[in-house]
């Protein structure tokens, strides 16, 4: 089990809600998204409309959910979620809108993988909140046209690349969620601590969270685990030792890279001679999923200088050798 994956178990889904900040004011970080947040949720409401569509790309674990139901919650109306996968025909899509109240907000997660019959669907839904459906079969089938109320979609996605340009274009408001630094990442440790009744030090939540790859869902996750630590080898309180340990026996290097990050790595080092190599050839090195690398494992190694994507491939670079303590390729020397 990958301590640091982005993936949420099934035991994990409550503790992640009750941890989950419920106003933009508690929503730690991300200031252009907050700052613009800001503005437009009080002028929808003010025009005593619905927030314009809402599309929200970003790695797993950085605060996409918690975002739309913040949204939800600004707006003082309620939240309906689903996700891509699950929406399997238009049928449950139209069940869904037919269902929301005014103004409702309705999330769409891994909207990316939306079938492109139920997409069709979408497309007036949010131009015109009309739907078309078809009734009945064969000859005597015929399509009818429902009014809907207004409402806002929240759209979230991995992956920027992935959607289509009309449903993008649909959008009146595109948010980007960044990695997040460490002065966020200690300020998030220390809320969440508070919250489950943890006592840490300043230095415990900073050791937590320049160890958790910008991500709030590895944070919180990884200052569960220095809880049982402390409470197994300590006297229950979370200090950079006791965080330190803890995350060495978890196997999360100072870098915050775990065994499945590193084994990438290294496998760029030693089994490619640092690159340029294409992703499948990663892939079926490492024994995982391209979807896996390009979603969770990759986008962190690239804004932290230990990866590049070039148009010939995957690419070591100088600090990755410098972690692993290796000597660069020669050619590499100018
Ligand atoms: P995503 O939908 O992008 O995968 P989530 O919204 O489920 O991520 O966030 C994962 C966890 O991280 C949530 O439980 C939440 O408590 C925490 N979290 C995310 N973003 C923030 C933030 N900006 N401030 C505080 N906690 C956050």
């Amino acid at each position: 089990e990958r301590i640091v994956t982005s993936q949420v178990g099934a035991d994990e889904a409550a503790i992640e809600r009750a941890l989950r900040p419920k106003t933009l004011a508690d929503y730690v970080g991300q200031p252009a998204v907050v700052d613009q947040m800001q503005v437009f949720i009080p002028a929808a409401r003010q025009r005593g409309e619905s927030l314009d569509h809402v599309l929200i790309f970003g790695p797993p674990g950085l605060g996409k959910t918690t975002l739309a139901h913040i949204i939800a919650h600004e707006m003082g109306v309620g939240l309906k979620q689903t996700s891509g996968p699950v929406l399997e025909r238009p049928g449950d899509l139209a069940a869904l809108l037919t269902n929301l109240e005014p103004h409702d907000v309705l999330f769409i997660d891994e909207i990316h993988r939306l079938s492109a019959v139920v997409e069709e669907i979408l497309y007036p839904a949010m131009e015109d909140f009309q739907i078309d459906i078809m009734i009945g079969e064969g000859p005597a089938a015929r399509s009818i046209k429902l009014d809907l109320p207004p409402f806002t979609l929240v759209g979230a996605t991995t992956r920027a690349g992935m959607l289509t340009n009309p449903l993008r274009d649909r959008f009146g408001i595109i948010q980007r969620l960044e990695f997040y630094g460490p002065n966020d990442l200690t300020q998030i440790v220390h809320r969440s601590a508070q919250l489950l009744g943890v006592r840490m030090d300043t230095d415990g939540a900073r050791e937590i969270a320049v160890r958790s790859r910008g991500t709030p869902r590895i944070a919180n996750r990884l200052l569960r685990r220095a809880r049982d630590f402390a409470e197994v080898r300590g006297d229950g309180a979370i200090t950079r030792q006791v965080a330190h340990d803890a995350l060495n026996l978890l196997q999360v290097d100072a870098q915050g890279f775990d065994h499945q990050d590193r084994r990438l790595l290294e496998a760029l080092i030693h089994k490619f001679d640092g690159g340029p190599v294409g992703l499948d050839n990663i892939a079926a090195a490492i024994g995982e999923a391209r979807d896996t690398i390009e979603d969770v494992l990759e986008p962190y190694l690239i804004q932290q200088g230990f990866l590049v994507r070039t148009a010939r491939g995957r690419m070591a670079t100088r600090q990755t050798y410098a972690h692993f303590g290796f000597r660069p390729p020669r050619s590499w020397a100018k």
